[in-house]
């Protein structure tokens, strides 16, 4: 047995499922062959050409990246392109390359999570749960059948609410049928009206797994046409979410949580709106691009909200409910990769296989500041 690149595959999929991402984002295995053994990976925020020499140099044969080489599909991979070229040198080299971008930031122990860790904040939760992602299905089954169906949906994704896994519930009925000369019923028989008692068994699912549960429920179900019914439901996402809300264990002066910040994250300068004698206990953070949970941070009544890429009218907006800080992008989410890098270290040594997992050693950041 060996580590393959499907294996690192799946310990994402556990952590920070693919269709967590946003709609629009680009993520999972970029280039390469998921069944290629691996020993050594390399992990970064960004793909460059240097962090692809280093890959090569150290000879891993997988880089796993924060924000995607291929976010647009391009038009053609050639060298005269600076990601065609990237991309080239990667197959040439057999090195796999699998990016977790906002499927890790929407995820529990992700970007923001990490974030309000390494600012040593207690009692971490999402800031706003991820919403309008949710499906109910309910399936009608015969006695007997229930477990299995259950087990089903259950493998495919379904039943998950918060720390709860296998959640359902049933209730037992009479459902009834008539069924054609070309039917072949499971119970009763055709071109009869039949009665027959079933149980309604209902399960809570991702909307984008519904797909799969209903095609697993299908497979395992004994009816020629399982009754089932898909209802998307308002309630919000336990699971997953946006940006991190957490608490400092003494309330501190803005001025003092700057410096914090300024030490933690080793930024140069940080831009920030509110005056610095205002006490800090509340804390909202969002590792990268955040402001547009600006409305959710203060909604929470928190004290300071840290996210990067902030703009003018942003914190003017900011100013007279929150302390609002931009840290930086590239600094807000490098925080990321030691936290991989632990989970898929810890994930080769329970499997007993060996795994070189290396952090690179270049700082991606194309932003200066003098
Ligand atoms: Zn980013």
């Amino acid at each position: 047995m060996s580590l393959h690149v499907i294996n690192i595959i799946q310990l994402f999929e556990d952590w920070a499922p693919n269709w967590v991402a946003w709609e629009k984002d680009n993520v999972g295995l970029q280039v390469g062959d998921k069944q290629n053994k691996i020993t050594k990976i390399l992990i970064t925020l960004d793909v460059t050409k240097q962090i692809v020499s280093e890959a090569i140099s150290k000879k891993v044969e997988l880089i796993v990246s924060h924000h995607p080489l291929l976010f647009r599909p391009p038009s053609a991979i050639i060298v005269n392109d600076p990601i065609g070229e990237l991309v080239l040198q990667l197959a040439e080299h057999k090195i796999a390359l699998f990016s977790a971008h906002t499927n890790l930031d929407f995820a529990q122990g992700g970007v923001s999570f990490a974030l309000a860790e390494i600012l040593g904040l207690k009692n971490i939760r999402f800031l706003t749960p991820l919403k309008n992602s949710l499906a109910k299905i309910v399936v009608f089954v015969p006695d007997g059948h229930v477990e299995r169906v259950r087990n089903a949906m259950t493998q495919a994704g379904a039943g998950i609410i918060g720390n709860y896994s296998s959640c359902s519930f049933v209730a037992k009925g009479t459902g009834s049928f008539y069924g054609s000369k070309a039917s072949n019923p499971f119970l009763g028989k055709h071109r009869n009206f039949e009665f027959v008692e079933e149980t309604r068994l209902e399960m809570i699912v991702p909307r984008a797994l519904v797909s799969g549960v209903v095609a697993a429920l299908k497979d395992v179900h004994p009816y020629e046409e399982p009754a089932y019914d898909i209802y998307f439901v308002e309630n919000s996402n336990p699971n997953f979410g946006m940006g991190a809300l957490g608490t400092l264990p003494k309330s501190q002066s803005l001025e003092l949580f700057l410096k914090s910040i300024k030490r933690t994250l080793n930024v140069v300068a940080l831009r920030y709106t509110g005056s610095l004698a205002h006490k800090i206990q509340t804390v909202a953070v969002c590792g990268g691009a955040g402001s547009d949970l600006l409305p959710d941070a203060i909604a929470e009544k928190a004290d300071a909200f840290i996210t990067a890429d902030v703009r003018y009218h942003t914190f003017q907006k900011a100013s007279h409910s929150i302390a609002l800080i931009d840290a930086g992008h590239w600094e807000t989410e490098q925080i990321i990769l030691k936290p991989i890098a632990a989970r898929l270290r810890s994930a080769a040594r329970a499997a007993h296989e060996p795994l070189t997992v290396f952090i690179t050693k270049y700082k991606t950041n194309p932003i200066k500041i003098i």
